[in-house]
């Protein structure tokens, strides 16, 4: 550790006052962390046991508010007021956290080591170098998804970073200033507005309403000459956009759309994108079509990194599409190795995989069966360990364990309960029909940075006391609890001060709040005071003011 190599340099000249120091200062386990992303942030930021000496290596030394990219496109925000510098969050914090610029290129499990190159050149021969770690935390994310479809590197924009964004806004804004040129054909305007979303998921349809609200608001008054030419389309390969939403919203979007020019086209496949032509296949017919394209945003999913690609080669975990974790995201197979985020998913445990040792622990008088007793001392450590248990007996509307139980036994009459291990069996074997993957989303990637972090603020504790009083493997008060994910809600902006919100429990409100509001659900945590802050002015400013538009 750093702190070592400074006190052995020190006292190089007198070895027994080294052998003393060591002994009063012991080392200092080594968390790497790779990313500065939300779970990287969320895991600094709730990170408080001093025991640890963290370094951070990301390519990039901000933290960025994904929600709000969208609005940076069309300058509704700053790209500023969206950053956070990971240097004022380590500073402010009791542990010992340092950062390196860098990009990690390749992990090698055995040896605690990872290969890294330094993202700034320094004209010197220190930019590949190795960092050992003790743990390691992988917070990556994902990049994007091009299904390998031609043209799409050459010729598309992304939103995944803030340089994206900006490029996006520049691209834009001279789109404008390219059709106003004189001597151009009505076909060449045409050609230069039409600006093409490809994904309908809620990054493509909020660019989607930023670019349309952009055009109705200010070009309509800054480049009115050219404002008939403006041509927005949206395509979706499915039947729907947004179709990881409730129908309501959905509906409500591809109206909303409809109404406003939006061309949305459902079904339609992207084969190819050459320079000035996008060739899409429809689903139904097959029918081909290429139309002349001025810009593209390309937004149709992730996929994994370069170095996740290779990592998963490495540990035999090749043809996966994220790096599988356990329910504690420790990598599968691998102790001090977390995964988490976008570039990770958690292989949840299968009830069913481990129903009749769940059963031999439950019967504690060893009678062979179950009572209603012996049931109700388990279930709530089933449903620690088996999130898709609780989420069973939830969707089957169980409110009274025992109806729940005469109706496995299959005989509601009976008076007493007693089920065997194949009535138990048959109670629970629809339960893992419930496991979901979860999505990748920012509210994800937060509560598992924090739960993480909670994890290794405890570490010590819970190393001492490994099993705990508990029945079922991994529960137990001294044990961590497996990561369990809590939905706050989804949000869609639909352009116009409009929000579409998802709420826990089938609640869908379509509104006219600020997003501002709604991101602060789940998200005020997050972010410091001086970004709220300059998104805030940022809206004031637009309202006074308009938006800037000099790219
Ligand atoms: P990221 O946030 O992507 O962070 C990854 C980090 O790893 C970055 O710092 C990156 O620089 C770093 N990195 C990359 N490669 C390496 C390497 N080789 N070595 C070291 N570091 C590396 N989610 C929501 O819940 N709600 C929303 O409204 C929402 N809106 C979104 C809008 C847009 C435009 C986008 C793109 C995403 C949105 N998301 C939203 C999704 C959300 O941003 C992601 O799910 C979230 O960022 C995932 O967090 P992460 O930490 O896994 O990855
Ligand atoms: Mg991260
Ligand atoms: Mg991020
Ligand atoms: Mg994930
Ligand atoms: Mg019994």
């Amino acid at each position: 550790s750093k702190n070592h190599v400074a006190h052995a340099d020190a006292v190089t000249s007198n070895g027994a006052h080294w052998t003393a120091l060591s002994e009063v200062v012991p080392k200092k386990k080594k968390v790497v962390l790779l990313g500065t992303g939300w779970a990287g942030m969320s895991f600094l930021k709730n990170l408080n046991n001093p025991t640890y000496e963290v370094e951070v290596v990301s390519p990039r030394n901000f933290f960025v508010f994904t929600p709000l990219l969208p609005s940076v496109t069309c300058g509704k925000v700053e790209a500023r007021s969206i950053v956070e510098p990971i240097r004022n969050i380590i500073r402010k914090k009791n542990v010992d956290i340092s950062f390196t610029e860098a990009e990690c290129l390749k992990i090698d499990p055995e040896n605690k080591k990872i290969y890294c190159r330094a993202t700034l050149n320094t004209n010197s021969n220190v930019e590949e170098f190795a960092v050992d770690f003790d743990y390691l935390i992988i917070a990556v994310g994902a990049q994007v998804n091009t299904f390998n479809t031609p043209g799409v590197k050459e010729n598309c924009h992304f939103l995944k970073e803030i340089d994206d964004a900006q490029k996006i806004r520049k691209n834009v804004i001279e789109s404008f200033e390219k059709a106003s040129l004189p001597n151009l054909s009505d076909e060449e305007r045409k050609k230069i507005l039409h600006f093409v979303i490809v994904g309908g998921g809620p990054t493509g349809v909020e660019f989607a309403a930023e670019l349309h609200d952009f055009v109705n608001e200010d070009v309509v008054k800054l480049y009115p000459m050219v404002r008939a030419y403006v041509k927005i389309t949206l395509l979706e390969a499915t039947d729907h956009i947004l179709n990881m939403f409730d129908k309501r919203i959905t509906n409500f979007a591809e109206h909303k759309f409809g109404r406003e020019g939006i061309d949305v086209k459902l079904g339609s496949m992207v084969t190819e994108i050459s320079k000035n032509e996008i060739s899409t296949k429809e689903r139904g017919n097959g029918k081909t079509t290429s139309t002349p394209y001025g810009m593209v945003l390309w937004s149709t999913g992730i996929g994994p990194r370069p170095l996740i690609k290779e990592f998963m080669k490495q540990i035999g975990q090749g043809n996966r599409r994220a790096l599988a974790t356990d329910e504690w995201l420790r990598v599968e197979g691998l102790d001090n190795i977390y995964a988490l985020g976008d570039c990770a998913t958690i292989n949840q445990r299968k009830v069913m995989e481990d129903i009749s040792e769940i059963f031999k622990k439950a019967d504690t008088d060893n009678s062979g069966t179950l009572t209603v007793k012996e049931f109700q001392e388990i279930i709530d450590d089933i449903c620690e360990r088996y999130p898709q248990v609780e989420l069973y007996l939830k969707s089957k509307q169980v409110r009274n364990i025992v109806d729940f139980l005469k109706e496995a036994q299959g005989d509601a009459a009976k008076e007493s309960i007693e089920l065997n291990i194949e009535e138990f069996k048959s109670a629970l074997s629809q339960a893992d029909s419930q496991m979901k993957n979860l999505p990748a989303t920012a509210q994800v990637a937060n509560q598992q940075g924090a739960y993480l972090a909670k994890c290794f603020n405890r570490m010590e504790e819970c190393e001492k006391n490994p099993e705990g009083p508990t029945r079922i493997r991994g529960t137990g008060r001294h044990r961590f609890h497996p990561f369990s994910y809590r939905h706050l809600g989804q949000f869609a902006p639909l352009g116009g001060e409009q929000t579409a919100a998802q709420l826990p429990g089938d609640w869908v409100s379509i509104g006219h709040s600020e997003q501002w509001l709604w991101y602060s659900v789940y998200a005020s945590k997050q972010v410091s005071w001086r970004t709220r802050a300059l998104v805030v002015s940022d809206w004031v400013r637009r309202f006074i003011f308009g938006r800037d538009t000099s790219g």
